[in-house]
């Protein structure tokens, strides 16, 4: 049984579905678009915590809705490996037990984060990759895609840029256009749970795997921290464990999530010099919002107020349709 025991005296905790479109340089023709699709997803995530009461459930809804948007890069629209595939990596994974899925190069499928849960639920393992998996994957009836089906023609003209562009680290652009995605929840009773789903870095070398599919680094969930997923340079965040970190100084640092999570991502980016974003719903149901890139696009949607944001500093919040309690 994966949900916290639960009656209605438990139910202290204002249900929330948080997610992210990616930390980077977000292009201001593009602002528009990914703001409107990380209120989308969180809505869809909201409405899924609703409608089951599972926080898989909500992370996993919120990520899918972005996986197949081309604005982000997940699913349809990932950015492309230096080769011109799609290779992608996604986990998921409930704060109750500490159970999860991850994956790593998987192909045509449009939904690797729902692979993950597969991986998670119908199986021994917790991480699986590549060929093994997308057997798996074909096996339980995914719907494998063509070979391309998800190459856009955006990501084969940004893998061109890339590869005739000399400076590639500069002004964000290292690792193409942002748009990893993530999501996170927490319920009524204190359940919390993470997901995460990418294309990886454009441009990368076949086989390369990042932080997104890693525990730790830019997914983790536990009902005694909270639940994170991280967005930016996987090399770096996995290098510096960026989710344990911040979920650690919450548990035992005595800081709050938004205190944790902007001090660690601070941390990263001076040792580093690399950027990241995450987001995050501690154990009390507090959030943490934070980006040391230009740009991350994020939204939550709590009861009836859907928040959103892209620029530092952002918050803004339009009320939607009357929530009931979940
Ligand atoms: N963290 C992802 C990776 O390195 C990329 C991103 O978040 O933009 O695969």
């Amino acid at each position: 049984m994966l949900a916290r025991q639960c009656n209605s005296d438990a139910q202290t905790f204002r249900p929330t579905v948080l997610v992210h479109g990616g930390a980077g340089a977000i292009r201001d023709e593009n602002v528009a678009n990914a703001r409107l699709g990380v209120k989308r997803a969180a809505s869809k995530g909201y409405e899924a915590l609703q409608q089951t009461g599972s926080v898989l459930d909500a992370v996993e809804e919120a990520v899918r809705l972005m996986e197949e948007n081309p604005m982000f890069n997940a699913g349809y629209g990932s950015v492309l490996t230096w080769e011109g595939d799609v290779e992608m990596d996604a986990s998921i994974m409930h704060g109750a037990h500490l159970e999860a899925g991850c994956v790593s190069l998987a192909r045509d499928i449009m939904h690797p984060i729902s692979l993950a849960r597969l991986i998670m639920a119908k199986t021994p393992h917790l991480y699986m990759a590549g060929e093994g998996a997308m057997r798996l994957a074909a096996a339980q009836g995914f719907n494998i895609l063509p070979k391309g089906a998800l190459v856009t023609e955006k990501a084969l003209k940004h893998l061109e840029m890339f590869k005739t562009n000399s400076n590639r680290t500069q002004g964000g652009q290292l690792y193409g256009p942002p748009g990893t995605v993530g999501a996170v929840a927490i319920d009524a009773c204190g359940n919390v749970a993470a997901a995460t789903s990418t294309g990886g870095l454009m441009g990368k070398l076949p086989g390369r795997i990042g932080d997104s599919s890693v525990l730790g680094a830019g997914t983790y969930a536990d009902n005694e921290s909270g639940a994170i997923s991280a967005t930016g340079h996987g090399e770096t965040i996995m290098r510096f464990n960026v989710a344990s970190r911040i979920l650690t100084l919450v548990q035992h640092g005595n800081q709050t999530m938004q205190q944790a999570t902007e001090h660690v991502l601070q941390q990263m980016t001076k040792r580093f010099n690399e950027t990241a974003g995450a987001i995050a719903i501690d154990h009390r149901g507090q959030l943490g919002i934070y980006f040391t890139s230009r740009r991350m696009s994020w939204a939550y949607q709590q009861a009836n107020e859907l928040h959103s944001g892209i620029d530092a500093g952002e918050d803004v919040v339009e009320i939607v349709g009357e929530a009931p309690n979940v």
